[in-house]
């Protein structure tokens, strides 16, 4: 596949690939991986932002499947996802990378509170901006967050890093006769209810006109590899 141009991309990476291969928590050393990654991303010249997931810590919904309070639970995934992103901005600073954590949720003693014009700043001076806190609302993923700042920064692209190498037709994990796909649209995502990202995100992204791009960031040196065109990935438009 050609070279994707994109000036600014926005990189949503679930929470579960920074446990690597432990069952639980943050794997500092795949923290350091991705890190790599992002400062190898980083050389192209490509702005980046990154959304970072809480689901290797706490997922709301989980926990109120068994009798918690879903806003309280929602709230602890929020927190979640501030550590795991403090967690990426302790690696790329030790790489020498300018990164600042921006929180949907207010906690000034901590990180700096996420406004469009200071992310846009940020990425502008050459910083990677790491957006905490999803959406900063219960009820929300953050992908759906990814989707929301990828359209306020005006990015050209999101890239989910998930586990999987793209979209299927059913889980490849569970279905062996699962499709892969290399491109596919918005619609058919929805009407298949292809649950890669949930249905917000895929809304806020196709009323954006943001192209998607999931690819397994499992795999070394994949982000790299999708930015050149030549890994393996599934584009939704
Ligand atoms: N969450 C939320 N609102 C948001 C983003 C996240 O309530 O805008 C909570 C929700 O409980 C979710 C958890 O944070 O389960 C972790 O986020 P997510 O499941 O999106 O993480 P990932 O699957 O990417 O690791």
């Amino acid at each position: 596949m050609a070279k994707l141009a994109f000036k600014r991309v926005l990189l949503k990476v679930s929470g579960e690939v920074l446990m690597g291969s432990q069952p639980f928590g943050i794997d500092l050393a795949t923290v350091e991986r991705v890190a790599g990654e992002v400062a190898e991303t980083l050389q192209t010249g490509v702005q980046l932002s990154l959304v970072i997931g809480g689901g290797n810590i706490f997922r709301g919904m989980a926990q109120a499947a068994k009798g918690m309070d879903r806003v309280s639970a929602d709230h602890m995934g929020i927190l979640a996802t501030v550590m795991n992103a403090l967690a990426m901005q302790g690696a790329l600073q030790g790489k020498g990378i300018d990164a600042r954590v921006l929180s949907a949720i207010a906690m000034p003693t901590v990180c700096e509170t996420y406004s469009r014009a200071k992310a846009v700043h940020h990425l502008e001076a050459g910083r990677v901006v790491i957006c905490a806190a999803g959406t900063g609302l219960p009820f929300f993923t953050t992908d759906t967050g990814a989707a929301l700042r990828a359209a306020e920064m005006g990015c050209d692209a999101l890239f989910k890093g998930t586990s999987v190498d793209g979209v299927y037709s059913a889980d490849p994990k569970k279905d062996a006769s699962a499709e892969r796909f290399d491109r596919i649209t918005f619609n058919e995502i929805l009407a298949r209810d292809l649950r890669i990202m949930d249905p917000a995100a895929i809304a806020l992204a196709r009323d954006n006109g943001i192209p998607v791009i999931v690819f397994s960031i499992r795999a070394p040196g994949a982000v790299l590899q999708v930015l050149n065109g030549s890994g393996k990935f599934t584009i939704v438009t």
